[in-house]
């Protein structure tokens, strides 16, 4: 993938399911040495430019069937016949990256294609995001920087009151929360990805730093906004884009609520399994 270079697109989300991905109704029934897809996946990053896609079907379609044994994951090319992705979709913010819908129509997929083996796909599906999502937490930290060194740069240059507004105390304030929680939220992510390079399952801090990321990045963004005073709310100054790039970060990846309920979960099973630590 490096060397060609190609690109692939994670093919999970739904119109009709996204937080609950047991819900997905996508199919694939077993033909021959082929599996044949039907349905529809929305919200794909890179759609329209991946070579590939990792697709998550459901192959047992017994709706009784658990999720961990009835979805399976495939390896789907680019130029496969039935597959078609859809026009880019004008979001709120990150407006250089692609999302797109894609249509899968008696779409078929040789069985080598399928990843790892038949009923894996929920867990490979899952498993993915631990290292995804101190990624993503990078990413929105990184976003929290820029807002602090605009805001710090524009309140050093701009004047009220006879001085710069770096020097009102409550303009300090905000700054000063800003620098607090990028360096915590940059910390935990580093912690994340440091226990998967320990070997160690990293799922509770892989879900805190995308969780604390995402909320440090919108609220430095916003109060990067309010630094700025009306020229923050303006598409001639910076940070307005920041403000709207911001708000994906608590949405995809799983969502700020999503997190929340994984963190309290790895929580509660630690403790219960080990109720003296
Ligand atoms: C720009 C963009 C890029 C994306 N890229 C990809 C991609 O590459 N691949 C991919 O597969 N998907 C992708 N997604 C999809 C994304 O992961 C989903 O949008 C996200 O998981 C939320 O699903 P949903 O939109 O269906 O919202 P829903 O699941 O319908 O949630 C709606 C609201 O209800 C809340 N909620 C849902 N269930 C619970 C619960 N149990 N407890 C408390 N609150 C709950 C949610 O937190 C949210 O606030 C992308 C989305 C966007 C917008």
């Amino acid at each position: 993938m490096v060397e060609e270079p190609l690109i692939c697109a994670y093919g999970v989300t739904e119109p009709g399911a996204g937080s609950d991905v047991a819900a997905i109704k996508t199919k694939a029934e077993k033909k021959g040495d082929h599996y044949v897809l039907n349905g529809q996946k929305m919200w794909i990053t890179n759609a329209g430019h991946a070579n590939w896609y990792f697709v998550l079907a459901r192959t047992n379609l017994d709706p009784k069937a658990p999720a961990h044994k009835a979805l399976t994951g495939f390896i789907v090319d680019r130029d496969t016949p039935g597959l078609t992705p859809g026009r880019k979709e004008i979001n709120m913010g990150q407006r250089a990256s692609d999302t797109r819908g894609i249509t899968f129509e008696d779409v078929l997929v040789p069985k080598e294609n399928v990843l790892i083996g038949e009923g894996t796909g929920f867990e490979i599906a899952m498993g993915a995001f631990d290292r995804t999502r101190p990624t993503v937490a990078s990413g929105a930290v990184g976003l929290a920087q820029r807002a602090l060194d605009e805001a710090t740069k524009y309140a050093l240059e701009r004047s009220t009151f006879g001085v710069p507004i770096a020097k009102h105390q409550l303009v300090m304030n905000m700054l000063a929360e800003m620098a607090m929680s990028i360096e915590s939220a940059r910390l935990v992510w580093m912690r994340a990805s440091w226990e998967t390079d320990q070997g160690r399952r990293n799922t509770y801090y892989a879900s805190i730093a995308k969780a604390m990321a995402a909320d440090v990045a919108n609220k430095c963004a916003t109060d990067a906004v309010q630094i700025f005073g009306g020229n923050g709310y303006n598409t001639d100054y910076p940070v307005e884009k920041l403000m709207r790039d911001a708000k994906i970060y608590q949405i995809y990846e799983g969502t700020a609520q999503i997190q929340r309920l994984i963190i309290a979960r790895e929580l509660l099973s630690r403790a219960s399994s080990n109720p003296s630590s």
